[in-house]
């Protein structure tokens, strides 16, 4: 049976998939990913949080270069999620032109297979779709 393992610590696959934040016990901030400190009050204690699946485009840029093996040009974007959380992902789902993909634009978490190995083991990672309705 092919299993599927998230390519980010901070990605959980349980259905629906969703991001878990690091979430500062001291002022709220949220973070993607293990921190010592948070970068907003320094704070040492964090616990996680479920965090929203929905969000807008904050800043995107198209990427017509890419390392041998990733196809381009593909869309690069900072996500503002519902929940105040920020997160750098990939706008997919789209074609990767600027009449596709505006700032304020709301998107929606989706996930895809990015290898398998041997054993049938898929590696997943995560990028946004525009929301159905986004015009
Ligand atoms: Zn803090």
């Amino acid at each position: 049976m092919a299993t599927h393992i998230p390519i980010v610590n901070y990605l959980d696959l349980d259905d629906p998939a969703h991001l878990v934040a690091t979430t500062c016990d001291e002022c709220g901030a949220k973070f993607f990913g293990e921190r010592l400190a948070c970068a907003r009050c320094g704070g040492r204690g964090f616990h996680h949080e479920r965090s929203a699946r929905t969000g807008t485009v904050g800043s995107f840029s198209i990427i017509h270069r890419a390392p041998a093996g990733v196809e381009a040009p593909y869309v690069s974007a900072i996500v503002d999620l519902d929940d105040g959380a920020v997160v750098k992902a990939n706008i997919v789902g789209c074609p990767a032109d600027p009449e596709s993909v505006r700032l304020g634009m709301t998107v929606e978490l989706t996930t895809y297979e990015v290898g398998t190995d041997d054993d049938g083991t898929a590696a997943v990672a995560f990028g946004f779709v525009p929301s159905k309705g986004a015009s």
